[in-house]
């Protein structure tokens, strides 16, 4: 059976139509991701571009055939910047356009009014370099980034082989060549691209999907302001661990931070300058303690850390560590930055009731603002010399 290529033409534009609108309508518009956009990108210049192919044999050959040439490999550099969003930056926008300018001069040079296939080579290896890049950009991802990326990379790297073995058989066979016209001629071309192009949007939409559930897990985890972990997140992460010193007899310290006088620095320098000042205590904070220390933002300008294997002593010592960090913080956003009252207490054996260790650490935070601020005052000591 011959399948003519002008049909098929017309099947794959009804697909790539169907699958542009189900991607913007449904992917795009509730993700908004880079990524998403240049996929929107590349469907619509496949589209673009294999209308323009329709003209092929009319007087309009002349200028239709380089503008397909250089809309699909426009569509395949959108793939690659969509690839490269993933993990880096979109990449220099004139090295986007560098394959396309190629194409279309070697096209327009190629006698376009006769040669259906004008500028040939070059429109095969621009395929061939840009799917491959963004083969590439995809392998280069983290193993754990999604479940799909990995499909997206295979998919990619066949299509750039595959566009490569074309430019390999047009070289050596030539466009009108048996084997040209039976393995890589439009026919199986035009095949190939609809299923890659239903097998590349089933996965874009599937990778968009994984990451909103990623950013909306994120946002359930982290405070917005600082990035550092909310209450829930931290008093839940914070009963497991004080479960596991308890379980291997090891002590920890929870402390409570308090910034000192804040509601001045807002009255003072405006809101945004306490926010700043906010991210500058996280700041201070992440940049004093351990990677397996917890800190969350407990609320307003309170905070919370877990400090596993830590004694409340040297728990002081953090804490006025990272005053320390916060005072030599420097910004114009913020002039004075405030100091901090801390209240810490110990997980001594067999404490591992989380609520009432905050409620020790509260208390002693109340006593450290009561003897004056930027203090830390320890549990124990209220203990031996009740208030
Ligand atoms: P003290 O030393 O007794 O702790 O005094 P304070 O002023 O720090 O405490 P107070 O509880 O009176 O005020 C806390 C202020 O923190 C009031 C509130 O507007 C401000 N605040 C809470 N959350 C945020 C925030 O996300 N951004 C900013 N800029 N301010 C916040
Ligand atoms: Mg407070
Ligand atoms: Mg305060």
């Amino acid at each position: 059976m011959m399948l003519d290529t002008a049909t098929l033409r017309v099947a794959l534009a009804v697909v790539d139509l169907t699958l542009l609108l189900l991607f913007y309508f449904i992917t795009f518009r509730r993700t908004r991701s880079a990524y998403s956009g240049w996929w929107c990108m590349a469907l619509f210049l496949f589209l673009a571009g294999n209308a323009a192919y329709l003209f092929d044999g009319t007087v309009h050959q002349v200028w239709a055939n380089p503008t397909g040439n250089v809309l699909l490999v426009a569509g395949a550099a959108s793939i690659w910047a969509g690839a490269r969003s993933l993990r880096t930056a979109v990449p220099n926008p004139w090295l986007l356009v560098v394959a396309p300018a190629i194409t279309a001069v070697a096209s327009v040079l190629d006698r376009p009014a006769t040669n259906i296939w004008a500028g040939g080579p070059f429109y095969l290896a621009s395929m061939s370099v840009l799917i491959g890049l963004a083969c590439r950009e995809l392998f280069l991802l983290d193993r754990n980034f999604s479940r799909v990326h990995r499909t997206l990379a295979f998919g990619s790297g066949i299509l750039s082989v595959f566009y490569l073995a074309r430019l390999v058989a047009f070289l050596a066979d030539g466009p009108e060549g048996p084997v040209f016209l039976s393995v890589f001629g439009s026919v199986t071309t035009t095949l190939f691209s609809a299923v890659i192009l239903v097998v590349a949007s089933f996965t874009m939409a599937e990778l968009s999907n994984e990451q909103l559930n990623q950013d909306l897990r994120a946002r359930a985890t982290f405070d917005g302001l600082t990035g550092l972990l909310n209450r829930a997140a931290f008093l839940e992460l914070a009963e497991h661990e004080l479960h596991r010193l308890n379980r291997v007899r090891t002590t920890g310290s929870l402390v409570l931070a308090d910034l000192d006088h804040f509601k001045a620095i807002n009255d003072e320098f405006g809101h945004s300058a306490g926010d700043t000042a906010l991210q500058a205590f996280a700041d201070a904070c992440r940049a004093t303690v351990r990677a397996t220390d917890l800190v969350g933002r407990y609320g307003g300008e309170e905070f919370i850390l877990l400090l596993p294997g830590v004694t409340p002593e040297v728990a002081s010592d953090i804490a006025a560590e990272i005053s320390r960090r916060l005072e030599a913080w420097q910004s114009t956003a913020v002039p004075r930055l405030p100091t901090v009252s801390y209240g810490i207490a110990a997980t001594g054996h067999g404490r591992v009731e989380l609520p009432k260790m905050v409620a020790a650490a509260d208390a002693a935070l109340y006593k450290a603002k009561s003897l004056g601020r930027d203090r830390s005052v320890l549990a124990s000591q209220l203990e031996e010399k009740p208030a």
